[in-house]
């Protein structure tokens, strides 16, 4: 589908201070990032403006400060890395657009690269204040949003300066778009979805959107489980939140209604608790017995999944098949993983847990589009519009 936003590529930027958001709330280890993914997705975008002589002032948000100066949560970090990354110099002012930002904006040459303190050190990014939003816009000439990940937010950051400046989609936001919105507008058939994860009100809204637009839907996860017991099944200690039960009986009915096959799993692999070494049993059918949580989907489900992805002209997964963390319930999500890897068709993986799961199998390669973004995933798949994409400059 033609993104309709405005690109970073049609701005002039040479000399310019472009301010851009990225997404660099990245895992910490005390002053160490574990997983720099996302400072990894930014580079195109920052190494592109800074190739074509602009002054770079980034900013974040990192973790959930809530307004308070948390040293814990500090950018510095994330400039450490990015330092690395694109062997310059990365600044860091000690406050988001106060002084410091401003002496620090002030002496950025061509090509520099200046990050802001976390973003949610303020109070006012959340609520999307304007002081905020115009003290961000004071430092710039122009805006870029490549921070995908917080796009479904309307933050001061995201959305607010956006109407200050002359505003800009990132290459990362950009692509992520265009590959999200592919899935659901023009999808090569047979369109195959698959669900996981821990709940089911967390993708109702993806379960409605694509009861409408796929041809199979395949459940697995503890999402099953809702089903399931609509379905009269017993489920044992299996995680189940009672209010996700008329959701899963409402997507039972729509599919019953409609042209989607909603797919269930017809073995599982049982735990006594949500545990590694915990007693395990492989059963054959899907009523767990008292005493058992089912923790995985069973490998002639897993099999049957597989084979439904390999034939698919598209297929996007969102949500792991078990509790792949533990060895003993990988299984399902490592088949449907290596699945969706080997698959012709386009294929799309979204999802925090699902994203560390391709990159436990080390397959992340393999998948055509990865994405960066959990809620903003989700939100887009549902057919939202993203409040820090629509603020963004019509093309
Ligand atoms: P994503 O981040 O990819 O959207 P979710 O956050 O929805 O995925 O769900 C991931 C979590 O679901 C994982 O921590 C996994 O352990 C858990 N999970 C999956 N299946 C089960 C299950 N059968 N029982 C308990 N937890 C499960
Ligand atoms: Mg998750």
């Amino acid at each position: 589908m033609p993104f309709d936003k405005a690109s970073v590529r049609d701005a002039e930027v040479d000399g310019k201070r472009v301010l851009v958001r990225v997404d660099f709330n990245v895992p910490l280890d005390g002053q160490e990032v574990t997983d720099d993914t996302r400072i990894r997705a930014a580079l195109p975008t920052i190494e592109y403006l800074t190739g074509a002589g602009a002054k770079v002032i980034l900013c974040s948000h990192l973790g959930r400060p809530k307004g308070q100066v948390v040293p814990e949560l500090s950018l510095a970090p994330a400039a450490r890395r990015l330092s690395e990354l694109t062997g310059k110099p990365v600044e860091v002012a000690s406050d988001v657009g106060g002084e410091d930002s401003r002496a620090k904006a002030d002496q950025l040459e061509p090509g520099g690269i200046l990050l802001l303190e976390n973003t949610r050190y303020e109070a006012g990014e959340t609520d999307n204040d304007p002081d905020l939003a115009g003290r961000l816009a004071g430092l710039a000439d122009l805006y870029v949003n490549d921070a995908f990940g917080a796009a479904h937010r309307a933050h001061a950051s995201t959305a607010g300066v956006a109407g200050e400046l002359p505003a800009y989609a990132g290459l990362l936001l950009e692509k992520e778009v265009e590959n999200l919105t592919s899935v659901a507008a023009e999808p090569e058939r047979p369109l195959v979805v698959v669900l996981g994860g821990s709940k089911v009100s967390d993708k109702v809204g993806v379960i409605d959107r694509f009861l409408e637009i796929a041809d199979q839907i395949l459940i697995g996860g503890a999402m099953c489980f809702p089903f399931f017991k609509a379905q009269g099944h017993s489920i044992g200690n299996s995680l189940c939140q009672d209010d996700d039960i008329p959701l899963a009986e409402d997507a039972l009915r729509k599919a019953a209604a409609g042209n989607c096959e909603l797919v269930l799993p017809t073995d599982l692999t049982l735990g006594r608790e949500f545990s590694a070494d915990t007693e395990t049993e492989a059963l054959p059918g899907t009523d767990v017995p008292d005493g058992w949580m089912g923790l995985d989907i069973g490998p002639e489900s897993a099999t049957d999944y597989a084979s439904r992805i390999a034939s698919a002209g598209t297929v996007l997964w969102n949500g792991p098949m078990g509790a792949f963390e533990l060895d003993p319930f990988a299984g399902g999500t490592r088949t449907v993983a290596e699945a969706v890897a080997a698959a012709d068709g386009f294929t799309v993986v979204g999802g925090g847990d699902s994203v560390a799961a391709l990159v436990k199998f080390n397959l992340t390669e393999d998948v055509d589009w990865v994405s960066t973004g959990g809620g903003a995933s989700l939100e887009l798949l549902e057919g939202k519009t993203l409040p820090g994409v629509d603020a963004l400059k019509d093309r």
